[in-house]
């Protein structure tokens, strides 16, 4: 099979993550038969010194028009004073709306392997910790107005959170799906002792259980599901949120797991073109070392293979490999253990080191 994937480097240590990443995908290529060509685009910072744009239209066609697009990593204290519709955020989230994919979607899920870097007591891993959280991409306070005025001699600033029954409905449906294919269980987060957009939120979910008479749907509000995620965190199947309590909790999330480099994100809307990337940011405090971990940016390829793509075989190939790796001792810095005993049991490896022992260990069963 052929595949266009439109490649985003980005920033910081983007283009690192980003080149192990296609090293992986090219050995995959390799052993299963497949070709996939990359185009490159330039998104977030390196746009705006190129161009002046965080992300220019016609960077963005190339996007819409792959079969997937690959992201790193964008931002940097370079760009931190740019004005607030010229950040390279501003480029992330254009591409986001530019190609419609309202659902992220990110896993959170121990290695195993790396059960002693979770900050959370061994009797709360133990339980286990296996969920994800589909979030809703487009909507809401990032996409709703932003603006500072001058009242009463100071600034007042204003960012305004919208959702209409349509926007949630279908988030709504990715989430129940979801469940519907692992354990059955959603739970909607939301503020709705508060806000007027959870109260909505709450009755279309309300309103969507019906279909789906075989998940069970439970409420949470976002505060007390930010203090279950590190209390309890193996009460939870899926979880289904708007963008900015998806955003915080998502993070939250990954750390329990460990480190936020080992976790991947798929985005998805209407069509098989998504768009993939790990959840981190583009680490600037280690950019250009040779020390990031690659394995979320990784394991998001596997992602775009496995929802993408319809290559199952070719995901669990690189899901396998970056077990094996972990089996093997090899962890980059963010996932090397704290304690002694189990220090003198790890290799340390760097970044490049990583994406070849990882293609190293991709086998075709
Ligand atoms: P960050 O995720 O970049 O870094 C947080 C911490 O985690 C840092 O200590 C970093 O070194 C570490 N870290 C992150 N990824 C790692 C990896 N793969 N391996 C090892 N360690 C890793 O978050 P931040 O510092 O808040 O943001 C830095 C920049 O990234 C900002 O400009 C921010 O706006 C941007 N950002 C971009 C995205 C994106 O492109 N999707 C997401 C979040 C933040």
């Amino acid at each position: 099979m052929k595949k266009n994937i439109a490649v985003i480097r980005g920033d910081g240590i983007g283009p690192e993550i980003v080149n192990q990443a296609i090293k992986v995908l090219d050995k995959v290529g390799e052993i299963f038969g497949h070709t996939f060509n990359y185009t490159d685009v330039d998104m977030g910072g390196c746009a705006i010194d190129k161009y002046g744009d965080p992300l220019p239209q016609d960077m963005l066609d190339k996007c819409v028009a792959s079969d997937s697009v690959l992201l790193g990593a964008v931002g940097g204290d370079k760009w931190n004073n740019v004005p607030g519709h010229m950040r390279p955020e501003k480029g992330l989230l254009r591409l986001r709306a530019g190609m419609g994919v309202y659902s992220n979607n990110r896993p959170a899920k121990i290695w195993p392997q790396l059960a002693s870097a979770s900050p959370l007591k061994k009797s709360i891993v133990d339980a286990g910790i296996d969920f994800i959280i589909v979030r809703e991409l487009i909507g809401g306070i990032y996409f709703g107005e932003h603006k500072t005025d001058d009242v009463d001699g100071q600034k007042q600033a204003t960012d305004i959170l919208t959702y209409s029954e349509s926007e949630i409905e279908r988030i709504g449906r990715i989430g129940f799906e979801t469940a519907q294919k692992r354990g059955k269980k959603l739970c909607s987060v939301e503020k709705s002792n508060v806000l007027d957009s959870s109260r909505l939120w709450k009755k279309v979910m309300h309103h969507l259980a019906q279909e789906y008479p075989d998940v069970t749907l439970t409420d949470m509000l976002v505060d007390n599901c930010a203090m279950q995620i590190v209390k309890n965190p193996s009460q939870f199947d899926v979880i289904v949120t708007e963008n900015m309590f998806g955003d915080i909790l998502s993070d939250e999330a990954s750390m329990i797991t460990g480190s936020i480099g080992m976790i991947p994100s798929s985005s998805l809307g209407k069509t098989s073109c998504g768009l993939y990337e790990p959840i981190h940011g583009s680490a600037p405090d280690i950019a250009g070392q040779d020390v990031a971990n690659p394995i979320g940016t990784i394991l998001s390829v596997a992602m775009m293979l496995r929802y993408s793509f319809d290559m199952p075989a070719e995901a669990d190939s690189i899901e396998r490999a970056v077990s094996k790796l972990l089996d093997d001792g090899y962890r980059t810095a963010d996932i090397m253990p704290s304690d002694e005993q189990e220090v003198k049991k790890c290799v340390k490896i760097g970044c490049s080191q990583c994406g070849q022992l990882i293609l190293q260990r991709l086998t075709k069963g």
